[in-house]
């Protein structure tokens, strides 16, 4: 069953008209026929009998879906920049493990450098990727994806406990799952290929930042994105 974002509120017995996009995935990519397809808006689920409508693609709301695909943990993903392709893959699997919002960050180690003229263009299109793999796992919220911040903007972020991956932790740290405890609301910080530097690891002390180890093997930057979000929703999913 294909599922599509709606900007606006759905209504049982009302029509939803398919965006211009919406319709080209529907007619040529997907070639949906008179079929039943879930409606999203503002995290609520709709059934919707699909049909093409002239040059257009509606759906008539049908029912409103009282499942709700998120995870129970709101989690924030600080990810560090890194290669443009493992930076886009966080953004998508992380989008499937049922992140909240992702938040690109620029620190010391980053060989990647926020170009300042592309940002805009640049977060359009993580953000495009997270909607995407939304609508396709079938989430009932899109993840939201910030500005990118610099180290000191970590400070900003709330959640009930504010967790910095550290690859030298093993034996030092608690382990992930130990250090959720029962926190509804968690933030992860993953560092760049290079890793935090020690500097930084004492500021993400000072800003109540607990180091966290992902396991005794020092994963690549996009797998321990990946592991943490894994681990998250899975403790947030109560599996
Ligand atoms: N400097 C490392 C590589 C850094 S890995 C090296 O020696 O090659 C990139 C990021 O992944 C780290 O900054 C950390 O946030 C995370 N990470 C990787 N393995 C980890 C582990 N076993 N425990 C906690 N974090 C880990």
């Amino acid at each position: 069953m294909q599922q599509y974002f709606s900007d606006t509120p759905l209504k049982v017995g009302e029509e939803y008209i398919f965006t211009k996009e919406q319709a080209h995935h529907a007619r040529d990519v997907v070639r949906l026929r008179e079929e039943t397809i879930r409606l999203v808006h503002d995290g609520r689920g709709f059934f919707a009998r699909a049909y093409p409508k002239g040059r257009e693609f509606a759906a008539m709301v049908e029912a409103e879906d009282p499942r709700i695909n998120e995870s129970g943990i709101d989690l924030t993903l600080v990810m560090a920049l890194i290669r443009r392709e493992k930076f886009e893959l966080v953004l998508q699997k992380a989008t499937e493990l049922g992140v909240s919002r992702i938040v690109p960050m620029i620190s010391s180690r980053c060989v990647v450098k926020a170009r300042e003229e592309k940002a805009e263009k640049q977060l359009k299109r993580w953000q495009d990727i997270c909607m995407e793999a939304a609508r396709q796992c079938k989430r009932s919220r899109i993840p939201e994806v910030t500005d990118t911040i610099a180290f000191s903007g970590l400070k900003s972020l709330s959640g009930e406990v504010k967790l910095a991956a550290y690859e030298n932790a093993w034996g030092e740290s608690e382990p992930l799952v130990k250090a959720l405890k029962t926190a509804k609301s968690v933030i992860v910080a993953i560092g760049p290929e290079g890793g935090f530097s020690d500097e930084e690891m004492k500021e993400f002390a000072a800003m109540d930042y607990q180091s966290v180890t992902l396991g005794p093997r020092i994963l690549r930057a996009e797998t321990a994105a990946i592991y943490a979000c894994a681990v998250i929703s899975a403790v947030g999913e109560g599996l």
